[in-house]
């Protein structure tokens, strides 16, 4: 098959690409390179079956596929709100863009999601019929109610045109070739402790994540592009951690002495978040199966490698 996948130099649509190319599929990956790098798809770069098109999303592309990974956006806190305005573009016009590349081709959509949708949630673990907690004008709103748009434009491109849809409502993940300077907790966490920096957690570190190792992600993603069951559905690691207890795995893995500082909690900080996967577990036949501290030794290694050979 040809497979598009928006936002391919990015966290995870690199791993993606990885596992499509490694299946033997035709990529075509498109990025502008705002919190993706080259270097995140080097291995391909030469592969006559692969090819990476610098283009922004918000602009109209025409091209030739049989299903699109639609993941380009940033995702970190910290880069989403660096400019606002442009995070809305890239969900509402980005991903009306990328529905009418999917209508024009009859190619299968599948929409990168988030447990965002959900907001601050009342209800917990979150299920996919929860219809969320969100603040429509706070900082984290360019992000999360891009999100909700963008869902709400692949139903109706469904429902209108019949364009063939999936949304994965992804939750927190993490692993290899996160950015340095990413702002996720995890890789700020890993990149402080090996600086042998104090770790930042903001507030007192109660609010609660669940985090999903990337490789079980990616099947999560190609079971439901390939499945029948559209969605919405959670993908996510149900094992939730308070961001303290991050900090403790952290602080274990590579230094027991190192220090936390505590520093401000943002505004709209979710206070807890776990997925209830059983759509996904009956739906999908999937089931996460990497373990945080299995996942952080992966990811701490990967992060070591890359600040040694600096
Ligand atoms: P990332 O920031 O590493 O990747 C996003 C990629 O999209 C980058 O390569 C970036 O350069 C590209 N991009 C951004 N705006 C673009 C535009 N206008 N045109 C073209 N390319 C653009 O983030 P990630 O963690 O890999 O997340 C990928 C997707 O998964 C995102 O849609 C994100 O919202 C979703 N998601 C991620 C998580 C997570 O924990 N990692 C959780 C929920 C949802
Ligand atoms: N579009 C695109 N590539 C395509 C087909 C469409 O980028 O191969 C864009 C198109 O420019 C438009 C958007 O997708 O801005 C929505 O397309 P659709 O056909 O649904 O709407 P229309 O063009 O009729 O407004
Ligand atoms: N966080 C933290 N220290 C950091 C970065 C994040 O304590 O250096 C907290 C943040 O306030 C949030 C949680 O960790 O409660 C997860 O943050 P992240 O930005 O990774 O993801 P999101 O808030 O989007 O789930």
């Amino acid at each position: 098959m040809r497979i598009l996948v928006t936002g391919g130099a990015g966290f995870i649509g690199s791993h993606l690409t990885d596992r499509l190319m490694t299946e033997g599929h035709e990529v075509i990956c498109i990025d502008n390179f705002y919190t993706g790098r080259k270097q995140n798809l080097l291995k391909w770069l030469n592969n006559p079956k692969f090819e990476i098109i610098r283009h922004d999303i918000t602009e109209p592309i025409r091209l030739e596929v049989d299903q699109v990974y639609h993941l380009a956006c940033p995702a970190s806190p910290v880069h989403y709100q660096y400019n606002p305005i442009k995070t809305v573009k890239t969900n509402v016009m980005g991903t009306l863009n990328m529905l009418g590349l999917a209508k024009r081709v009859k190619a299968r959509f599948l929409l990168a999601s988030t447990s965002e949708v959900y907001g601050d949630p009342e209800v917990h673990p979150q299920t996919e019929d929860y219809r969320g907690n969100v603040n429509p004008i706070g900082i984290r709103s360019c992000y999360d109610e891009g999100k909700r748009i963008a869902e709400t434009l692949a139903f109706d491109y469904h429902r209108e045109n019949n364009v063939d849809i999936r949304v994965a409502r992804i939750f927190n993940t993490y692993g290899p070739r996160m950015l340095e300077n990413d702002g996720r907790v995890v890789s700020n966490f890993v990149v402080q402790a090996l600086q042998g920096i104090p770790l930042t957690v903001y507030g007192e570190g109660k609010q609660t994540r669940s985090f999903c190792y990337v490789s079980d992600l990616v099947d999560g993603l190609i079971k439901l592009m390939n499945g029948e069951y559209i969605g919405p559905v959670n993908l996510g690691n149900p094992d939730e951690y308070t961001i303290l207890e991050l900090a403790q795995a952290v602080q274990n893995l590579i230094n027991p002495n190192a220090e936390i500082k505590f520093e401000p909690l943002p505004a709209d900080d979710p206070r807890r978040r776990r997925p209830d996967i059983t759509m996904a577990k009956t739906r999908l036949n999937w089931d996460p199966t990497i373990p945080l501290q299995e996942g952080l030794k992966l990811t701490v290694d990967n992060f070591r490698e890359r600040m040694n050979s600096k």
